[in-house]
C-alpha cells in the first residue's frame, strides 16, 4: 500500500478538493468532502490493484470467480481505510482540518445490491478473499436501483426507489475495453458444417455488457481483488434497432432493478434474463482472460474455479458448455469434464418456494441455445443412469420435469461440489432435501458454515469494544480472529468485565441518541436492548417476539407498579413488497409500538422501536448496542443466519432455537452462555410428517396465550382491524405453519430467564465476554480459507502475521 503520513494526507486532500471543486475545506459540503476522500483513497491502492491481477497471470495462479446475483457491501470508505492501514492517520488528518471521518462517511450511500443474508455473505466473502490473499473475483449485476428504501406511513411499509447512483458510484471503474456481447432471444438452429455443429442465430438481440470493477482491498496485505458488476447497454452497431426511448429502455431495464424478494419465486422473465445476462457476461470474460495464461482449454479447470452462489447463476453450467462447444469446438465429453471440475455450488435454503424452477418456454425465449444445451445435459444424465437406477429415481432427479427446468438440479449435476451453509443445513440436504443426489454423488457434498467479516462488524462498527480487546489481549486478533479466544482467560477479571460493560453502555447511549433523532422515541440506555434485525419473514418469527412483547404489556397493565428491568425492543426489517403477510406483521409491530410508547402507565419500563430502512449501515449502528440477539426461527427453516454471528461478536447474548448456525454458536459458547428454547429439527420434521399439530389446542388451553392473541382482534391494539384478524387467522385457522403458538410458552419462559440473568451485571458481562471470545470461529476469513482449500483448490499469498502496536498504542 502507498505509504502515507498525516502531513502528506492533509496536503493531498486539500489539493484534490481545490482541483475538483475549487473549494476550501471549510466551504465544502459533506458529499464533496466524501468524493475527495474517495479519490485520495483510490489513488492509495490503484497500483497494488493492478499488480495483484497481473501477478495472477504471471504466476499461472488458479483464480476463483464468485457468481452472485446479489452483493451487499454497504459503505466502503471506512472498511477500505482500515484494510489499507490508513484509518487512524486519515481520521487524525481530517481532525486537523476540523473535519470528522464519521460525518464524512455518512455521506456515502450504501451499496445495497442485495436483499439480505445472501448478498451480505457474498460481500463478507469478497472482503475475506482479499484479506486471505486469495485470487478471488466477484461477478454480479450493477443494478441502477438498489433494494428499495423503506418508510413507514401510518405504520405501513412504503417502498421508495433507491437511486444510489445519482452521485455516481465513486469506487467503481467502468471498463469499456472489457465489454462483451450477450446474445438473447430469437431463434437458433444447428447446421453440420462438416467439422462441428454450428449454431445459427436468427433475430437475437445483442446486448453490450459493460463491466464496472470495484477494488476489494485486503487487510494490510497489499492485495486488492476485483468485484465485477455488469451493466447492460445497447451496442453502437445496434442503435438503429432501438429508435425510441421505450425501445432503449427494454435493454437498459435489464439491469435496472434488484428483485426485492429473496425467497419467493417470482415468475418474471426479466429476472431470468438478468440471470443469463450476468452469467454469460462473466463466463465470456473469464474464458477470454484465460487466453493470457497460454494454456489449452482442456486444462481450464486447473486455472479457473467458478462458484455458483445459490441457483440464480446456475446457467453458468450451460453457458460454459456453450462456449467450449460452440466457440471453442471441444467435444461434448471433454467440455463436460472441464465444466464439472470448474463449477461448484452452494445451496442456501430448503424452503420449497425458493427453489427456482423455470418453464421451458421462458428459457427458450431468453436463450434458445442454452435451453438446447440444458436439454442435452438432462438427456445424457438420464441415459447414463438408465439401468443403474430405477425410473422413479431418474425422474425425481432429472433437470427437466413436467416442462420445468430445476435450477438446483442443473447446478448439482454440473458441479463437483455442493455445500450447505451450516452443519444442520448440510445434514438436512444430505438426509432429506437432496438425499437422492447425496446417494448418487456422496463425494460432492460438504459443509461450509457461513462466516462474517470481523473487520467490518467489530473493528469498524465497534471501535469502543475493539479498544477494550486490544488493551486486554493485544492486537493480534485483528489479523487472526481465533486469537479472540484469549479473552477467556479474563472471564473472571472484574476490571475487564467492567470495561466491556462500559463499552456496551457507551454504544447504547449512541444508539439511544440515534433513536431519538430518527423516531422521537426516548429510550433509556439502562434498559435491556433486545434486538431482532433481519428480513421480515414468517419463518423468522418476528411475530413470536411481538406476542412476547404484548404479553409483557398486558402484565404491566395489570400491575403497573411491578418491579422489572426496563426493556427496549428494537426491530429492523424490510418485507418484500409483494409479501402481504409480512407487511401486515410490520403494521402490527408499529401499532403495538405506538400503543406502548404512548401509554403513560408504562413509562420507561417498556419501549418498542422499529427503525426504518434496515440495511448494512443501520446494522452497524444497532449491533454494537445489543444486549439480546433474537434468533428465533422455526427449527430447520434458517439455513445458517449471519446476524446471529455479528451480534455475538459484539457481546450480545443469543435467545435461540436450535436452527442453522445457532447450534454451532451454542456448541462454542456452551449451554450456560446462550438461551436455547423451542422445537428441535426432529420435532418439526415429525409434525410436518404426521400432521399432529393443532395450534388451536394451544390457544384453548393457555389463558395467557388466549389473552395475547385476543388483543389482536378485540381492539386492545388499535388500528389493526384487518391485519390483526389476518394474523389471528393465520395462527388459528390456517394452523400456524411456523409453530409460533407451540413455542410461545417456552419462549416466554426463556425471556424471563434472560431478565433474571441481566440483573446480575457481572455474571451477564462474563457471558458476553465468552461470546466475544468464541465468535472468532465464525470469521469469514476461515470459512473462505476452507472453500479455497477444499472446493476451489486455490492458493493464498503468504499470510500476514502481525500486530498493530505501532498504530494502536496501548
Ligand atoms: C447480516 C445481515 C443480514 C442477514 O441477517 P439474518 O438474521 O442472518 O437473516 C441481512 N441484512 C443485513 C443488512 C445484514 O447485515
Amino acid at each position: 500500500m502507498k505509504k502515507i503520513t498525516q502531513e502528506k494526507f492533509v496536503h493531498e486532500f486539500k489539493k484534490r478538493l481545490a482541483e475538483k471543486y475549487a473549494l476550501d475545506v471549510k466551504d465544502a459540503a459533506p458529499s464533496e468532502l466524501y468524493q475527495t476522500l474517495v479519490s485520495v483513497v483510490k489513488s492509495g491502492y490503484s497500483d497494488i490493484w493492478r499488480n495483484t491481477w497481473k501477478d495472477y497471470v504471471k504466476n499461472d495462479e488458479k483464480q476463483v470467480y464468485y457468481f452472485s446475483i446479489e452483493f451487499l457491501p454497504g459503505r466502503l470508505l471506512k472498511s477500505n481505510l482500515l484494510n489499507m492501514g490508513w484509518y487512524d492517520i486519515v481520521e487524525k488528518g481530517l481532525k486537523e482540518m476540523g473535519l470528522s471521518l464519521d460525518k464524512i462517511s455518512e455521506a456515502e450511500v450504501d451499496m445495497a445490491l442485495g436483499n439480505g443474508g445472501l448478498g451480505r455473505l457474498a460481500s463478507c466473502f469478497m472482503d475475506s478473499l482479499a484479506s486471505d490473499g486469495l485470487p478471488g473475483n466477484g461477478n454480479g449485476i450493477r443494478y441502477k436501483y438498489g433494494l428499495f428504501k423503506q418508510k413507514f406511513v401510518d405504520g405501513y411499509q412504503i417502498e421508495l426507489p433507491n437511486e444510489w447512483l445519482t452521485d455516481g458510484n465513486n469506487w467503481a471503474v467502468a471498463r469499456e475495453s472489457k465489454a462483451v456481447d450477450v446474445l438473447m432471444g430469437g431463434q437458433v438452429h444447428l447446421i453440420d458444417n462438416g467439422k462441428y455443429l454450428e449454431p445459427i442465430y436468427e433475430g437475437a438481440d445483442v446486448i453490450k455488457a459493460v463491466p464496472y470493477d470495484t477494488g476489494i482491498v485486503g487487510y494490510r496485505n497489499d492485495h486488492v481483488n476485483t468485484m465485477r458488476l455488469w451493466d447492460a447497454q445497447i451496442p453502437a452497431t445496434e442503435e438503429v434497432k432501438y429508435p425510441t426511448i421505450e425501445d432503449r429502455r427494454r435493454v437498459e431495464d435489464l439491469t435496472s432493478v434488484l428483485y426485492p424478494d429473496d425467497s419467493n419465486y417470482e415468475g418474471r422473465i426479466l429476472r431470468l434474463k438478468q440471470e443469463y445476462f450476468f452469467t454469460s457476461a462473466g463466463i465470456q470474460s473469464i474464458v477470454r482472460h484465460y487466453k493470457k495464461y497460454k494454456k489449452p482449454l482442456t486444462k481450464i479447470s486447473d486455472y479457473v474455479a467458478i462458484h455458483i452462489n445459490d441457483t440464480h447463476p446456475a446457467m453458468c453450467v450451460a453457458e460454459f458448455m456453450r462456449i467450449l462447444l460452440d466457440e471453442k469446438h471441444l467435444d461434448w465429453e471433454v467440455a463436460w469434464e472441464q465444466t464439472v471440475k470448474t463449477m461448484s455450488y452452494t445451496n442456501h435454503t430448503i424452503m420449497a418456494e425458493a427453489l427456482e424452477k423455470w418453464p421451458l418456454e421462458m428459457l427458450e425465449k431468453v436463450q434458445p441455445r442454452i435451453l438446447q444445451i440444458i436439454q442435452e445435459i438432462d438427456r445424457r444424465y438420464a441415459l447414463e443412469l438408465a439401468g443403474k437406477r430405477d425410473q422413479d429415481f431418474i425422474d425425481r432427479t432429472r433437470i427437466i420435469k413436467d416442462g420445468m427446468v430445476k435450477m438446483a438440479h442443473l447446478a448439482i449435476i454440473g458441479s463437483h461440489s455442493v455445500n450447505g451453509v451450516a452443519k444442520l443445513h448440510t445434514e438436512l440436504l444430505e438426509d432429506d432435501v437432496l438425499h437422492d443426489f447425496y446417494e448418487l454423488y456422496p463425494e460432492r457434498f460438504n459443509n461450509k458454515t457461513n462466516g462474517i467479516a470481523v473487520r467490518r462488524w467489530l473493528q469498524v462498527a465497534n471501535p469502543e469494544l475493539s479498544k477494550v480487546i486490544d488493551q486486554t489481549i493485544g492486537t493480534k486478533w485483528r489479523f487472526d480472529t481465533k486469537k479472540l479466544k484469549e479473552l477467556e482467560k479474563y472471564a473472571d477479571d472484574k476490571k475487564v468485565l467492567k470495561k466491556i460493560g462500559q463499552a456496551k453502555r457507551s454504544n447504547k447511549v449512541k444508539l439511544a441518541d440515534f433513536i431519538k433523532q430518527e423516531t422521537g422515541i426516548v429510550v433509556s440506555p439502562d434498559a435491556i436492548f433486545d434486538i431482532q434485525i433481519k428480513r421480515l419473514h414468517a419463518y423468522k418469527r418476528q411475530l413470536l417476539n411481538l406476542l412476547g412483547i404484548v404479553k409483557l404489556y398486558l402484565d404491566l397493565k395489570d400491575d403497573p407498579k411491578q418491579k422489572m428491568i426496563p426493556r427496549v425492543f428494537i426491530f429492523g426489517a424490510k418485507a418484500a413488497p409483494s409479501y402481504h403477510y409480512a407487511k401486515s406483521i410490520i403494521k402490527c409491530i408499529n401499532e403495538v409500538a405506538n400503543l406502548i410508547n404512548n401509554d403513560p402507565t408504562i413509562k420507561d419500563k417498556l419501549k418498542v422501536v422499529f427503525l426504518e430502512n434496515y440495511g448494512v449501515s443501520l446494522a452497524e449502528k444497532i449491533i454494537p448496542a445489543a444486549d439480546v440477539s433474537e434468533q428465533i426461527s422455526t427449527a430447520t427453516k434458517e439455513a445458517s443466519g449471519t446476524s446471529n454471528m455479528k451480534l455475538m461478536l459484539n457481546g450480545a447474548l443469543t435467545v435461540a432455537t436450535l436452527d442453522g448456525a445457532n447450534i454451532e454458536i451454542k456448541d462454542h459458547v456452551g449451554d450456560d452462555n446462550i438461551f436455547i428454547f423451542g422445537l428441535t429439527k426432529d420435532d418439526v420434521l415429525q409434525y410436518e410428517k404426521d400432521h399432529s399439530y393443532h395450534s388451536a389446542d394451544y390457544y384453548n388451553n393457555d389463558p395467557v396465550l388466549q389473552r395475547v392473541l385476543n388483543a389482536f382482534v378485540d381492539g386492545t391494539i388499535p388500528n389493526i382491524e384487518v391485519e390483526g384478524h389476518e394474523i389471528f387467522d393465520s395462527l388459528l385457522r390456517v394452523n400456524d405453519e411456523f409453530f409460533v403458538l407451540r413455542d410461545f410458552e417456552a419462549y416466554i419462559h426463556t425471556k424471563e430467564k434472560v431478565a433474571q440473568t441481566y440483573a446480575d451485571q457481572l455474571a451477564w458481562q462474563k457471558k458476553c465476554l465468552i461470546n466475544i471470545a468464541n465468535a472468532g470461529y465464525f470469521s469469514a476469513d476461515d470459512t473462505v480459507a476452507k472453500y479455497a482449500a477444499e472446493i476451489w483448490d486455490i492458493k493464498a499469498d503468504q499470510p500476514t502475521e502481525g500486530t498493530l502496536d505501532d498504530v494502536y498504542p496501548l
